[in-house]
């Protein structure tokens, strides 16, 4: 028999459109799934487990939808060059950093990080992942960080051509194994894309090889795309196209795939991305970290295309990421009260719908139906909360509250604010700790 677990005495945040508030009404759990969402005496017991969400709004778990576990060991690191351009960035930080990680690096960043996770509340994650020197296997060491964590993961490993043929070809075998792996296990807590760097570091012959891979293992395509104007200027200068044309020419634009950032896309890519109903990840603490501009919300939202948030790997706290999408984007359009609801629209319509897309079943809203995935957060409500002002409350106060209690497919992984699971997290800082430091010295 099934564990039955009963919340209540909450206020219900469903997420979606419309988000709702629900007073008064229970939620049970049963199977990993949301069994019932109805008025406390209409449950019958019995019950394994009662919590009483007294002084709490319960919600459905965060989704993040674009994510760099293996950043996680460059916190502090002071020997990057200072970079004056997003191409600086990335020569002397992160592909210098990427080709120093071993698979303990990788496994261990993604461990400490999905902590973290739950902490802030965050039950799905779709990582883009870079090792180019331990690449065979990656993904399997941080699935398996993943499946130990018990919250879910969509993983794939960026292929580029930058580090030569021979590791391009590394990449796609890794994406393509890991994929068959996750065909073959159905494990609901692992899901797989393709990954791709940018296609400013790909040749027309890799899109090709992974369009060919994507095509026969059914999978989306998880890439970069205009992330800095460098990104148009490199494949319009060498290929005659845009970014998003040029992977769209390849074949790798589509409903199951993400384009990151769009920064810095033309009016014909928007209508490319919203025609072939590309998801895009909207990275907005990263885009100001790394002077790129942000990507205008307005505009992708008006054209039709599918707009979703990540963080890019600055935070894996999803409500910390929303509020400065909000800023970031007034200060864009240079309007003090625009976007609400296109940057609203992101972390609580798009990012479930993108979450139950690569699932395949009701991921990330308060319904009945849907995976179990909820959290429990301290907030009283210091103004009238209902369906007009959630999502004022959501951005501007929840944002600010404390995760109490994180829940993914049923399983309790914090309670209290005190991690539920079998790992020693001081020992974890301290292995984690030990690797940054060897790390840091090849770097
Ligand atoms: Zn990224």
């Amino acid at each position: 028999m099934s564990t039955r677990l009963l919340i209540h005495n909450g206020t219900l945040i469903t997420f979606g459109a419309p988000c709702r508030v629900l007073e008064g009404q229970a939620l049970l759990v049963e199977d990993g799934r949301i069994a019932r969402i109805a008025p406390r005496d209409a449950i019958p017991g019995p019950f394994d487990r009662v919590m009483d969400a007294g002084g709490q709004v319960v919600m459905p778990g965060l989704v993040n939808a674009h994510m760099h576990f293996y950043s996680t060991l460059v916190r502090g690191l002071g020997k990057a060059a200072p970079s004056a351009t997003f191409q600086e960035v990335l020569d002397n930080l992160w592909w210098r950093l990427d080709r120093q990680l071993s698979l303990d690096d990788v496994e261990t960043s993604a461990q400490v990080v999905l902590l973290d996770a739950i902490r802030k509340g965050t039950t799905t994650l779709v990582d883009h992942h870079a090792s180019p020197h331990a690449i065979t296997g990656s993904l399997d060491r941080i699935a398996k960080a993943v499946r130990a964590s018990g919250v879910r993961a969509c993983l794939c490993y960026e292929v580029s051509d930058r580090d030569g043929e021979a590791i391009a070809t590394e990449g796609l075998e890794e994406n393509a194994r890991f994929a068959r792996r996750c065909a073959a296990e159905k494990d609901p807590q692992l899901r797989a894309l393709f990954g791709l760097h940018a296609a400013f570091t790909l040749s027309d012959a890799t899109l090709d090889r992974a369009a060919a891979l994507g095509r026969e293992l059914g999978t989306g395509f998880h890439v970069h795309v205009a992330e800095a104007a460098s990104d148009g200027e490199a494949n319009l200068q060498k290929h005659g196209l845009t970014a998003a044309a040029r992977l769209h020419a390849h074949g790798l634009l589509g409903k199951g795939s993400i384009a990151a950032h769009a920064v810095h896309v033309t009016e014909a890519d928007m209508d490319l991305l919203a025609a072939t109903e590309t998801f895009v990840a909207h990275n907005p603490q990263s885009n100001l970290n790394n002077a790129v501009g942000i990507a205008d919300l307005l505009q992708l939202a008006a054209r039709g295309v599918r707009v979703g948030l990540g963080t890019d790997a600055m935070t894996v706290n999803m409500l910390e990421e929303v509020r400065v999408a909000l800023w970031a984007q007034h200060l864009r359009q240079g309007h003090p009260s625009c976007a609400f609801m296109e940057v609203a629209n992101t972390l609580f319509v798009r990012n479930p719908e993108l979450a139950s897309q690569l699932w395949g079943f009701p991921l990330g809203t308060l319904q009945e139906g849907a995976a179990a995935d909820i959290i429990l957060v301290d907030y009283h409500p210091p103004t009238p909360l209902n369906g007009e002002t959630v999502l004022g409350h959501l951005i501007f106060g929840i944002s600010q509250a404390t995760v109490d209690t994180t829940i993914c497919a049923g399983r309790v992984l914090m309670e209290g604010r005190r991690l539920a699971l079998d790992v020693d997290e001081a020992a974890l800082a301290a292995r984690s700790r030990d690797l940054a430091a060897r790390l840091w010295e090849r770097f």
